[in-house]
């Protein structure tokens, strides 16, 4: 492994918003690792994007993805560079489940638990464990990737959200 980049993390992708010179949500997707990667941030696997549901009042449909990253950024200072992306990108802040351009999110980390107050943070994400819309694309990279909470891998966490 690369030294100066110990760290691994899957990342959640998310768009329900077009954006005015890239087009359509998926694109805004493919753009947002664009600029990871100039931001120096090794892109090991990409989810393909999935289009799925609005939840909450927005209408719009989200295109999802996910990512497996390497970086030497401890999680707080990669939540601020996701931070600055996503305003890039035009995030409204604010206005939870409302139209937005662009979401990253911290899902994993190999390094395990992490929490904080100031930024707010909080790995594992605290609310992916029944989100489809973020265990689907993520199983699809990194199946065997084990939630240091529960135990469950990715794809056992997958196969029980969708039971139904
Ligand atoms: P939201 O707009 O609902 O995506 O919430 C974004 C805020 O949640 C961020 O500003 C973070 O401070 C906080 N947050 C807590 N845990 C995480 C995480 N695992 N990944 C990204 N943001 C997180």
């Amino acid at each position: 492994m690369d030294e100066t980049s110990p760290h691994h993390y899957l990342i959640a992708l998310g768009s329900n918003r077009r954006h005015h010179r890239l087009g359509a949500p998926r694109r805004v997707l493919d753009a947002a690792l664009v600029a990871l990667a100039s931001a120096g941030i090794d892109i090991e696997s990409t989810a393909p994007v999935i289009d799925t549901p609005p939840i909450g009042p927005s209408t719009r449909r989200y295109a999802n993805s996910a990512a497996v990253i390497r970086t030497s950024l401890m999680p707080d200072a990669l939540l601020a560079l996701l931070k600055r992306i996503e305003a890039r990108f035009g995030k409204r802040r604010g206005q939870r489940w409302s139209a937005r351009t662009l979401d990253l999110d911290i899902i994993l980390w190999s390094g395990g638990s992490w929490y904080s107050a100031a930024p707010r943070l909080i790995v594992p994400h605290a609310a992916y464990r029944r989100r489809d819309f973020v265990l689907r694309p993520a199983a699809r990279i990194a199946p065997r990737w084990r939630d240091p909470l529960t135990g469950l891998s990715l794809a056992q966490l997958h196969h029980r959200a969708t039971r139904g």
